[in-house]
């Protein structure tokens, strides 16, 4: 089966772009440092790609769960255009699995994806087309990819990208960097800007929020963003007794230096309470101010301090119709992938297992 992601006009799954067959029989996602080796009817660790029958398929292609206007300082990105605008959209679906995440719906997305698999998902299906048809309407400067994690839905956002740069739109692509090489050379020429979290430097607390992941992947993944011509900007969300020794903090500020530039922005965002970390009080200001001083004391000379801001989450956001000047009963109609390969049940449900995984 081939499908011409680009032509699609009604949902469907949509080839993983990275994927590679395994002499054991399996097929490896190469989206990112995961690489979940899947069987058929398998799904990875991000539930968001699916083996059927040898091929890997992303299930949540077109699939948007929220979409808003914003200005572009609030992704936070603030050395790239100032002053303008973006359409911001995401999907469902993580590779990390974070404490304290406030998009837990979107960003996991369990239950939308399962509703995906199943065949029963009501979530808006969205043309690149018209997701740059609905930017250019609402007048913004740009398309960001946020909520969720690029990362895992990379088919749709190549689609869109091209399309985004010839009608004279700009790209972000908000992240954890827990990205594969070859995913971020894929994406490289067609995204404007990261924004990326540096979460911690401690391979532990990456640890924490996914089993495989550790500090030097995702730094190695930002630097070389930036050496891909990237436009790079980072953030860390402080939270009390994680990631908050001033020692961490500084060392933190002395790596933004010496691997994206002493002028380089960095975002400090302040942690609200949320999920497994609800019992964690929120960040208090001056645990902010003493990581701005420690950015001034390894010489970086562009930190901010956001003493009401936390993750960029999608929260009392219009519903998707609007923005995309459609009826809302067409727009949420059940999703059926069209191709007939996996009958009547949709795709087989079988999740993640660590056993399937390198
Ligand atoms: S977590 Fe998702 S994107 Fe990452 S390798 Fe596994 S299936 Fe691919
Ligand atoms: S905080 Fe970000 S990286 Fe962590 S689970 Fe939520 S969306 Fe994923």
């Amino acid at each position: 089966m081939n499908l011409t992601a680009r032509n699609l006009d009604q949902y469907r799954l949509v080839e993983t772009r990275l994927q590679e067959r395994l002499d054991s029989g399996a097929t490896r996602c190469n989206l990112c440092p995961w690489r979940c080796k899947l069987t058929h009817g398998q799904r990875g660790f991000c539930q968001a790609h699916v083996n059927r029958h040898g091929t890997l398929y992303n299930l949540s292609y077109g699939i948007l769960s929220a979409i808003d206007v914003n200005a572009i300082e609030e992704k936070p990105v603030r050395h790239f255009r100032p002053g303008s605008r973006v359409l911001s959209v995401g999907s469902y679906g993580c590779s990390f699995r974070c404490g304290g995440c406030h998009n837990l719906e979107i960003s996991w997305g369990v239950t939308a994806l399962d509703d995906l698999a199943r065949g029963e998902s009501t979530d808006a299906f969205v043309t690149p087309r018209e997701l740059v048809d609905a930017a250019l309407r609402q007048g913004v400067d740009g398309i960001a990819f946020t909520y969720s994690e690029p990362a895992v839905w990379l088919e749709y956002l190549l689609d869109v990208a091209p399309l985004a740069r010839d009608a004279g739109l700009y790209t972000v692509y908000v992240s954890n960097s827990f990205v594969s090489d070859e995913a971020l050379e894929l994406v490289a020429p067609w995204i404007d800007v990261l924004c990326s979290d540096i979460k911690s430097l401690s391979d532990d607390f990456y640890r924490e929020i996914c089993p495989t992941a550790r500090v030097d992947q995702v730094l190695g993944s930002i630097r070389k963003a930036r050496e891909l011509g990237i436009h790079v900007e980072t953030r860390t969300n402080v939270i009390p007794g994680r990631n908050d020794s001033l020692d961490e903090l500084y060392r933190i500020a002395c790596w933004v230096r010496d691997n994206l530039g002493a002028d380089s922005p960095w975002h400090i965002t302040r942690f609200f309470p949320a999920y497994k970390l609800s019992s964690v009080p929120a960040t208090p200001p001056e645990t902010l101010y003493a990581a701005r001083e420690q950015a001034r004391r390894a010489g970086l000379r562009n930190a901010y301090v956001y003493a009401d801001t936390g993750c960029d989450c999608a929260k009392e956001n219009l519903p998707i119709h609007v923005y995309l000047d459609k009826d809302a009963g067409e727009l949420h109609q059940v999703k059926k992938c069209t191709a007939s390969c996996c009958g009547d049940e949709g795709v087989v449900l079988k999740k993640y297992e660590s056993g399937g995984v390198s």
